[in-house]
């Protein structure tokens, strides 16, 4: 796929290129492959497209994979994509907003007899919103293969004492395995975005080690601990549940956590543990 073929589609089918919805189309073949290999798609897997745009990622997906399961939420490139794929029966297009899709239902009513992964050049503008629906909403998904700004690929593969680990990286990495797989240079895309991008492989943890007592709170602790990121933790604590100073120095203190230390500095396993001993606390 090159430029002038882009072009030629969105001519034919008489479409527009809509910013509005990230819409940034992926035309290197090499891309494509590498993406398909490195998600080991085999006719025993099914898979979750969110944006097919107009069909390029799909065409390889489709190839590979037993079904595909597409959701787009701009009705042209329904238009484009129901036209291209009309004589495919393993693609299945859905015109609806990924944000308000019920995912496991239609799971269950269309991909229920293989495993089920997500493979996708996501829009960017809902990255995190898409990401975080998908680990909250869906107990078949095991496994993403997603191209994203590099900047939020950066954060959600961050590591800790570096400026990109934040409570997205926290979040991620305590139920996945992510890893930052291919760069992506502005130019393989048409229209080219202003950022460059990175494709992240997600892998689910098969089990948890250091589990979180409430997973509810834990998330509430991990949005609060980051909150102000120039601010200590304890004083993020103090500011974000109300704790007061003699609890948090006395479970900082017993941790071994010195009271000045900002919560970049932790690992995920040391933050799930202090949410824990915090939960316990205030439950008494
Ligand atoms: N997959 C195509 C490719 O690789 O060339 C297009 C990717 S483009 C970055 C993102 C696609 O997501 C666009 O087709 C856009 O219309 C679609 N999209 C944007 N917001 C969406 C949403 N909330 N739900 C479903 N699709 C959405």
């Amino acid at each position: 796929m090159n430029i002038n073929e882009v072009k030629q589609i969105l001519t034919k089918y008489n479409v527009s290129v809509k910013k509005q919805f990230g819409q940034n189309f992926l035309m290197d073949n090499n891309i494509v492959n590498k993406i398909c290999d490195i998600s080991n798609i085999t006719k025993e897997v099914n898979v979750i497209e969110i944006g097919p745009g107009l069909g390029f990622l799909t065409e390889e997906l489709k190839k590979r994979a037993n079904k595909v399961m597409c959701y787009e939420i701009d009705s042209e490139m329904v238009k484009v994509i129901t036209n291209r794929f009309e004589n495919d029966t393993n693609v299945i297009v859905k015109f609806q907003d990924f944000l308000k899709a019920k995912i496991d239902n239609d799971i269950e009513k269309y991909l229920n007899d293989y495993p089920v992964i997500v493979v996708a050049n996501l829009p960017y503008y809902i990255t995190t919103a898409i990401l975080i629906k998908i680990l909250e909403e869906s107990k078949y998904i095991k496994q993403m293969t997603v191209m994203m700004q590099l900047e939020v690929a950066d954060r959600i593969c961050g590591k800790p004492s570096t400026k990109d680990y934040n409570s997205l990286s926290v979040l991620m990495q305590y139920y996945t395995d992510c890893k930052l797989a291919i760069k992506v240079g502005a130019g393989c895309f048409y229209p080219e975005p202003n950022v460059d991008s990175a494709v992240v492989l997600i892998k689910y943890k098969d089990e948890i080690k250091n589990q979180a007592l409430s997973e509810e709170y834990f998330k509430k602790f991990n949005r609060v601990v980051f909150a102000q990121r120039r601010k200590t933790l304890a004083n993020n604590l103090k500011s974000g549940f109300g704790y007061s100073k003699e609890l948090i120095e006395n479970i900082l203190t017993n941790n071994q956590i010195s009271l000045t230390i900002r919560t970049e500095a932790l690992s995920v396993e040391q933050i799930v543990k202090l949410a824990n001993e915090f939960y316990l606390a205030q439950k008494k």
